[in-house]
């Protein structure tokens, strides 16, 4: 199903790349059905309610991209604003309490959060980083580990979502002179440009606030998470399917404090579980597994969901026998062939306990929006790609949209362009379908390759995993991709 979908994404991609190409030269740009002047209307300048940029959703994505376009020399003296139907996040310290929504962030994402101010304010409130990651079979024990050569190097950091959405509010409260925002303000309606030019219609992109208030704006960019109201409204064709399992979130106290500096992911035929660290004696949960033994565990006494962790990280229960021989026959085989490939197991430390009130479940799903742009549109952030948490890229793809979209908007806004015209922002759709495209299909097909205790599928993976992990510069080209 994805690879037939993945291929007319990219046939579309290509088809419309073609045309934007050829129009390139034209001075009124015609395309998908909205019509717009190159340099725009200069007298709708006059009404104070009309903006350079709309940014729809001040999530962890929408936040950065305000705190990045508010921040890039080029775009100085645009209009920028940021709507966010929750409330303002501020945090001058931590809450003793751990959330239970962390994101693991990658060196690639920590550098943008760098440039944008905000990374000094999450490591002073708090952030983990970890060195290392073991992601194990439970119906083989088949193992890889990926760490950093030099173990001082970070592999990621798992951070409170609050925290890093808290840290980027407090930066932008300093760009407040260009970048406006407004709270508790939910957009209900979206009216688009008219396909030809009448001479009354608007030319931007009409916001409906819910308190009855009307903004335009040249540029509007949704980044309104999985539901996304802007890429329903501008019709844009969506790929997506609900995954047959939830994700039950927790906060873990340990048995005892350790260095904790690895993520540990086990694959259960159910789903993969995962303990994330966020102190010394405090790790996170993700548990993805059916929508039914997701009610189950919510269910549980504290005593026996802490069980039911230990258990799915250390039970033998899945092992068979044909299984574990042969793996082993190729694990010796390949320690002969490559001596150095070979890593040993570690094992989880124990689950002791949980925070209060902190399992919550979330149903997961996998959605790719055909187009991640429209003229005077752009999708960034859930709005226009939702993954499995499994590899922990969501949250990444989006840091990487919100990189990207700044720079095709700084070059158009240096060279006098109007940011909400079709040529560059099809340069953003292109690069970052051609880096999030293929990030998705792994992390699908991973989900379906571990979806499954049949022997041969189980047998294929085993030896696939033990031969990735005796390959380190095959490990550090995965290390690589994923720390974008
Ligand atoms: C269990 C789980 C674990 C995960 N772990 C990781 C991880 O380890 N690493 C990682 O990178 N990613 C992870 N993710 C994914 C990550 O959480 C998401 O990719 C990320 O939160 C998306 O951010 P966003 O800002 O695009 O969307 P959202 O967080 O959904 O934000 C959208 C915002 O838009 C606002 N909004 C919506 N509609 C309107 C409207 N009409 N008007 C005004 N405002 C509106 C909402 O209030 C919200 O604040 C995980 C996801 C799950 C479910």
């Amino acid at each position: 199903m994805f690879s037939s979908a993945k291929v007319k994404l990219a046939v579309t991609a290509i088809g419309r790349r073609y045309i934007a190409v050829r129009r390139l030269n034209e001075v009124r740009v015609w395309s998908r059905g909205f019509a717009c002047s190159e340099h725009g209307d200069e007298s709708c300048r006059d009404d104070n309610h009309v903006y350079d940029i709309v940014i729809s959703g001040g999530g962890m994505v929408g936040t950065a991209m305000a705190c990045s376009l508010g921040l890039d020399p080029n775009l100085q003296g645009k209009k920028i604003l940021l709507l966010e139907a929750g409330h303002k996040k501020v945090m001058d310290k931590v809450p003793e309490m751990y959330s239970t929504r962390v994101s693991s962030i990658s060196p690639g994402s920590a550098t943008l959060l760098s440039s944008l101010g905000a990374w000094d304010h999450i490591v002073n409130l708090r952030c983990k980083p970890y060195q290392k990651m073991q992601v194990w079979d439970a119906c083989s024990d088949a193992l890889i580990t990926f760490d950093k050569e030099n173990l001082q190097d970070e592999m990621a950091y798992i951070v409170e979502n609050d925290v890093i959405v808290a840290a980027l509010t407090k930066q932008l409260q300093t760009l407040s002179d260009h970048v406006e925002v407004k709270y508790k303000t939910k957009v209900v309606k979206y009216t688009w440009p008219s396909s030809h030019q009448v001479a009354d219609s608007i030319p931007w992109v009409q916001v409906t606030l819910a308190n009855g208030q009307t903004l335009q704006t040249k540029l509007l960019i949704g980044a309104d998470g999985p539901n996304s109201m802007v890429r329903r409204e501008a019709g844009i064709p969506t790929v997506k399917w609900n995954y047959d399992q939830s994700a039950v979130v927790a906060v873990l106290h340990l048995s005892e404090p350790t260095e904790n500096n690895v993520a540990w992911q086990r694959f259960l035929p159910t789903g993969p579980i995962a303990m994330l660290p966020l102190s010394d004696t405090v790790s996170s949960l993700v548990w993805s597994t059916s929508h039914q033994h997701a009610e189950q565990l919510l269910e549980l006494d504290e005593e026996s969901f802490v069980d039911a962790i230990n258990s799915a990280f250390w039970s033998n229960e899945n092992h068979s026998d044909l299984v574990e021989t042969a793996g082993s026959l190729f694990r010796t085989a390949l320690s002969v062939l490559m001596p150095s490939g070979a890593s040993t197991r570690q094992l989880p430390p124990s689950v002791a306990g949980i925070g209060p009130k902190s399992r919550v479940m979330f149903p997961l799903g996998m959605g790719h929006a055909a187009e991640y742009i429209r003229h005077r549109v752009a999708l960034i952030g859930d709005a226009a790609h939702r993954v499995h948490p499994l590899a922990g890229q969501g949250a990444n793809l989006g840091f990487g949209d919100v990189d990207y979209l700044t720079q095709v908007l700084s070059q158009a806004a240096f060279s006098g362009k109007d940011l909400g015209a079709m040529q560059h922002l099809l340069e953003y759709e292109t690069e970052r379908q051609r880096h999030n495209l293929p990030m998705m299909a792994a992390i699908d097909l991973m989900k379906r390759l571990y979806s499954t205790n049949s022997a041969p599928v189980v047998l294929l993976r085993t030896f696939g995993l033990q031969a990735t992990n005796a390959l380190p510069p095959l490990k550090d080209q995965i290390i690589a991709y994923a720390s974008k």
